[in-house]
């Protein structure tokens, strides 16, 4: 199918007997040497001073299929096109690969072509090809093994990071083409959506502010600095498409380093004096005579303001309320008690009896880091947790990476598509129940072997160990929580000063946690893993709207919604950034951010340009969406039977996550419609 499609583009002709790069609904400016985000001059300079043996070295140890990519980009060449990749795979760490090159006669043959090539550059007898849309389509398919549509095209176009598209926020600096007065904003959150706001603010000349509660910026990345923090999406990835020439340190960045990358881009796109650090935002009402917000917020010296603005972008995130749980006794403990959202810094673990109650995200993060530490640690699991093994989880850059990152033109972004792709559509179709299958513990086929290779992974790590693997087996489906990645916690589990609790707790006292059977364990310090209040959005911020309708009311029914996880009815001018049910949607929260300002920068420009000033989407929008939603949700694997967690609220219902495809997502996402909106 992808050599038919490759044939039919190489005709130069759509099926509509358009050519692929007419009609597309972007202007694509012709790229210049040094694009906004990558350096392609600086990669030759660094091939200049390089030595042959790390060349070859660095070319050996490549992602063959990112190099073949880059090389079919930069050649043409349809030996390398040609070149038949092994099978697809969707892995055991819920990753959907693109085809590897495994075939080593391949392998050489690549390796072959690439230094060749960079060394024509290095001696300066040729010059990389510029990427071009036009034949970008075409590598992509090779690249992907499998054909790719119009619309997916321009996604990815927009992921590979080099052009000044539309969802670079460079581009709203030249939409701004009204003399209108315009909106006023204020951002709330300087976490990584709030600072994607603020740059597309910038950028699109509208004036606006950031109320930042803490006093730094990062968001819920600023506020969680437990040991052994760090992503669980490759950082390759895990940046701004228009920002993604990054030094990684790391394949999976530590805490610290994204904090670091998100300050770099602040002070980069120089939106640091617009933020108003140590400031939380209490109350916004909706003023309809003069059509704006009125946002009370309050100072870090208690002093309080009323800021007003025409429109309000929520960024505030759906991990930023630690959630402290309700355990009879809590307060009675006489040792230390610390959440991993509030870690203290001077709380020094080592050599005490530390417990644990909590087996998440960050729960299963922290085990293994301080397991080496402390004196001892009882871990109190309510339910068993599944974990996938990463090869490269902890692991830093290699130097070979570096290289090729710093020599190879475009490397880096082929790379990073390989983790785009790893992280989307083809692996959200793991979610969906398939009525045919019947394997017990798994949804379909793909989720089958999914179940099968974390098992396989946990077996091999504990399997020797009978009594380890009747409690850590869970007794849920994989992914109907989020999937951890291993951070040492089955080496954990295997310490003689770890004890894997799951006997219930009963409640806490004076000096420890008694559990149901009567057991009592002392413990010095009390670490609390038990999450945030996901469920609860845009709280704990008062909210008026039209009428003096509150969000209460608005959500009474059963929970927050969003139009497109952004717009509320009643809630005029207010945008919401990771809204409701806009979680694990394909992508990650960086695109999610920019393809919601692209979107909100879209809707305020045309108001502004109208002398507008109120946009509020329409009830039967706002419910249309929705109602596909619940549709597309009830055939996940969330809303099976006896399935918990975080996701859902106190009526059942999926609040935090969406079944939604980046394919489908991303039409909806590009323009406002305005049909759907009543802007007055
Ligand atoms: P979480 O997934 O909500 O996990 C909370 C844990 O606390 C669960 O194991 C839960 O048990 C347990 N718990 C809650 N109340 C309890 C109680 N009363 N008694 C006993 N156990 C109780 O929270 P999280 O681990 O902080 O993760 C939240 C999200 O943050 C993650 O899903 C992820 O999106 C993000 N995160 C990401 C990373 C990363 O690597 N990038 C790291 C940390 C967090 P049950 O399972 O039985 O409910």
């Amino acid at each position: 199918m992808a050599y038919l499609r490759r044939r039919h583009l190489q005709s130069g002709r759509r099926r509509n007997g358009t050519k692929p790069w007419e009609h597309s609904h972007q202007t694509t400016t012709r790229l210049r040497w040094n694009t906004l985000s990558y350096d392609v001059e600086r990669v030759l300079t660094n091939l200049n001073n390089s030595a042959e043996k790390d060349m070859i070295e660095a070319l050996e140890a490549a992602n063959m299929a990112a190099l073949r990519a880059c090389l079919y980009q930069l050649t043409g060449s349809s030996r390398i096109r040609d070149i038949t990749p092994a099978e697809q795979s969707i892995s055991a760490v819920d990753r959907a690969s693109v085809p590897p090159i495994e075939n080593v006669q391949d392998r050489r043959l690549l390796v072959a072509a690439a230094t060749d090539l960079l060394r024509q550059f290095r001696d300066g007898r040729t010059r990389p090809r510029l990427p071009e849309k036009k034949s970008f389509w075409e590598q992509l398919e090779v690249f992907f093994g499998h054909s790719v549509s119009e619309t997916d095209v321009d996604y990815w176009w927009e992921e590979f990071g080099v052009e000044t598209h539309s969802r670079v926020p460079e581009t709203f600096r030249a939409w701004k083409k009204c003399d209108a007065p315009t909106f006023s904003v204020v951002i709330i959150g300087a976490g990584l959506s709030g600072i994607c706001a603020a740059i597309a603010m910038k950028t699109a000349g509208i004036p606006y502010i950031v109320v930042e509660k803490n006093s730094g910026v990062g968001g819920t990345w600023f506020q969680n600095t437990y040991p052994g923090i760090r992503v669980d999406t490759p950082s390759r990835f895990y940046c701004f498409s228009f920002e993604p020439d990054y030094p990684w340190q790391h394949h999976y960045a530590t805490g610290e380093e994204v904090c670091r990358y998100l300050n770099y881009c602040v002070d980069k796109h120089q939106v640091r004096d617009q933020i108003q650090f140590s400031t939380e935002v209490m109350a916004a009402e909706w003023c309809a005579e003069e059509q704006s917000w009125r946002i009370q917020v309050r100072r870090s010296d208690g002093s309080q303001d009323t800021v007003r603005a025409n429109a309000v972008i929520s960024a505030v995130g759906l991990f930023n309320r630690a959630k402290v749980p309700d355990i009879v006794g809590l307060d009675a403990f006489q040792g230390k008690v610390i959440h991993t959202a509030e870690w203290d810094s001077e709380c020094d673990l080592r050599g005490r009896r530390v417990g644990l109650i909590g087996t998440g995200s960050s729960g299963a993060q922290i085990v293994g880091p301080i397991s080496s530490v402390v004196g001892s640690l009882h871990i109190f699991q309510r339910s068993g947790t599944w974990i996938a093994g990463v090869s490269n989880y902890t692991a830093k850059v290699s130097k070979q990476e570096v290289w090729l990152l710093e020599n190879v033109p475009y490397y880096l972004n082929w790379q990073r598509l390989d983790a785009v792709y790893a992280l989307g559509d083809r692996r959200t179709a793991l979610l969906d129940v398939d009525p045919e299958w019947t394997e017990p513990g798994s949804a379909n086929e793909a989720h089958g072997r999914l179940r099968s290779g974390v098992l396989k992974y946990m077996m091999d790590r504990i399997g020797d160990k009978p009594e380890l693997v009747e409690k850590s087996v869970p007794d849920y489906m994989p992914l109907t929580k989020r999937l951890p990645k291993d951070n040492g916690w089955f080496d954990a589990l295997r310490r003689d000063n770890v004890e894997l609790v799951t006997d219930p707790i009963e409640g806490i006292n004076e000096t420890g946690i008694r559990c149901r059977s009567g057991e009592q364990h002392d413990l010095d310090v009390l670490i609390l893993a038990t999450g945030f209040y996901t469920t609860r959005f845009l709280w704990p911020i008062k909210w008026l709207g039209k009428d003096g309708l509150t969000l209460e009311e608005a959500w009474k029914r059963d929970g927050p919604r969003a139009h497109l996880g952004m717009t509320i009815p009643g809630f005029p001018n207010l945008f919401c950034l990771y809204g409701p049910n806009t979680n694990s949607m394909g992508g990650n929260s960086f695109t999610r951010a920019e393809l919601q300002m692209r979107y909100i920068v879209r809707l305020l420009n045309y108001a502004g340009r109208n002398g507008l000033r109120s946009i509020e989407v329409k009830k039967d929008a706002y419910t249309r969406y929705n109602d596909e939603l619940d549709r597309k949700l009830g055939a996940t694997i969330w809303m099976e039977p006896g399935q918990k967690s975080y996701y859902h609220n106190e009526f059942g219902r999926i609040v935090t996550n969406g079944r939604i495809s980046m394919h489908d997502y991303y039409p909806l996402i590009l323009r406002p419609d305005l049909d759907e909106y009543s802007i007055t």
